[in-house]
């Protein structure tokens, strides 16, 4: 019982701390980037950074991620992320995870955690036993659980807008789509889109999942290098990031770019590489925020249409940014941060 806080200083953010508990092996920093629209909200990821610049880096950029997906989500919550910087498999202990509920209970508040990388609900529900402020559990009355389903029912709304921008119609009866990556979004949405019609081409490192798509979707399978080569209507990026790239883009053939993966573009500038190749491209961090819906409907206490009335919002706003994005001439990621950026700016002045 040893939790130690230290306050790091963080330009640009709000909070960033240090959390070490000696006893529990507990080492983890919380990074608070906006609280302008609500308590900060973001996921607990456990990695084995090679060094502290480098857990530092990786949670700015996730904490600051969170300011824009949940501000576009309208979730009335800023953009927060904690990672605990050790070996999931190796390392993690309740006792650790108990430390870690202890640490998120001192900041009274101002920042929600839940499941990422490397944590599991089982993890979430012992810092439950500190905290109040642990969502993505799988119990109790508003326990939203496993948030993969809504994420993928979120893309799938959102490639069905980018869909009837790009053709004129949202029938995706024959559309080529490239699911690539069959884990939990991205085989919940191949689900969806064979239920929808379309002709579905798909790609994994998981050959069972592969076998289970090509026998009940139909789906023809390919090897995972051979993506850039299919002739398809919709790309749906479900595995990896960076996978539009300077090499990659100049090939892809599809005409819509909708998928959960995190941090699709490799560089900013691909946006402009899209858009020039007269790709539509469905900002990643606007698609893919099903699953935080899911998380902050157990943070406000709601239910099932609170989420569907989120996921349609989002759904309306990628209308918006592609009506923009044509009209103005600039890329739907610059729309989509100059919206956030505006919220911001108005809920600060406020
Ligand atoms: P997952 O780990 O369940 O699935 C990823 C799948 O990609 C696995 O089946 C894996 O075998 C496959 N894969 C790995 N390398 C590959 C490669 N080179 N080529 C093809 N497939 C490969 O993850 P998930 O929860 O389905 O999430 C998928 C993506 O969506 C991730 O980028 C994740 O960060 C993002 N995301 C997920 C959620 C969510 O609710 N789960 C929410 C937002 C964003």
């Amino acid at each position: 019982m040893t939790l130690k806080l230290t306050e790091l200083q963080q330009p640009g953010y709000e909070r960033l701390v240090l959390a070490e508990d000696a006893d529990a092996r507990l080492r983890a920093l919380i990074c608070i980037h906006s609280t302008a629209l609500g308590p900060a909200a973001g996921g607990c990821r456990m990695w084995a950074y090679g060094s502290d610049a480098e857990a530092i880096r990786d949670v700015t950029r996730l904490a600051r991620g969170m300011t824009y997906k949940n501000a576009m989500a309208d979730l009335g919550l800023g953009g927060g992320k904690s990672v605990i910087i050790g070996d999931a498999r190796r390392d993690k202990t309740p006792a650790m995870m108990r430390a870690f509920g202890r640490a998120v209970q001192a900041l009274e508040g101002r920042y929600y955690t839940a499941e990422d990388v490397g944590i599991s609900p089982e993890d979430m529900a012992y810092a439950a036993e500190e905290t109040r402020f642990a969502v993505g559990l799988a119990g109790g009355d508003h326990g939203s659980g496993d948030p993969s389903p809504w994420t993928a029912e979120g893309v799938f709304r959102c490639l069905k807008v980018g869909a009837a921008h790009v053709w004129g119609s949202d029938d995706l009866t024959g559309r080529r789509v490239l699911v690539q990556g069959l884990g939990h979004v991205g085989l919940s949405l191949a689900e969806k889109l064979h239920d929808a019609g379309a002709s579905l081409i798909v790609t994994d490192i998981n050959q069972a999942a592969l076998e289970d798509a090509r026998t009940r979707l139909g789906a023809q399978v390919i090897a995972p290098d051979q993506v850039f080569a299919q002739q398809m209507d919709i790309f749906a990026p479900c595995a990896l990031g960076a996978v539009l790239n300077a090499e990659t883009v100049p090939q892809l053939t599809a005409r819509l770019v909708c998928g959960a993966a995190n941090n699709q573009l490799a560089t900013p500038d691909m946006a402009q590489a899209l858009q020039a190749r007269g790709i539509a491209y469905l900002p990643d961090y606007v698609v893919n925020a099903g699953g935080i819906i899911s998380v902050a409907s157990e943070i406000h206490r709601r239910g099932e249409a609170y989420r569907r009335g989120r996921l349609d919002g989002i759904a309306g706003r990628v209308a918006e940014m592609l009506r923009r994005a044509d009209a103005e001439g600039q890329t739907t990621t610059g729309i989509a941060d100059a919206m956030v950026e505006r919220m911001l700016s108005e809920a600060k002045a406020a």
